[in-house]
């Protein structure tokens, strides 16, 4: 009863995989965006776009082009405690 499915084997190694580039892909996305205009992932600075009453808006750069490559929320987690009761 051995003959089907797949080998337990590789199926550790590709969740391992899939966990490893995902943890690089999260790194990378912090600091590298694909750019449409270079037609390669480039380094991006980040900077304030928008400020909200809850957050911020960030906004990405391609650090060569200067295109906007996306946008990115960031929440602020204060706990909120407007609504404290006596
Ligand atoms: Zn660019």
């Amino acid at each position: 009863m051995n003959g089907q499915g797949l080998p337990q084997g590789s199926q550790q190694d590709q969740g391992q995989q899939a966990r490893g580039r995902a943890a690089q892909f999260a790194k990378l996305r912090a600091s590298e965006l694909f750019c449409p205009t270079c037609r390669q992932a480039m380094p991006v600075r980040e900077r304030l776009l928008l400020l909200l009453l809850d957050g911020e808006i960030h906004e990405f750069l391609c650090m060569r082009c200067n295109s906007s490559l996306g946008t990115r929320r960031v929440s602020n987690t204060q706990p909120v405690q407007l609504l404290t009761r006596f």
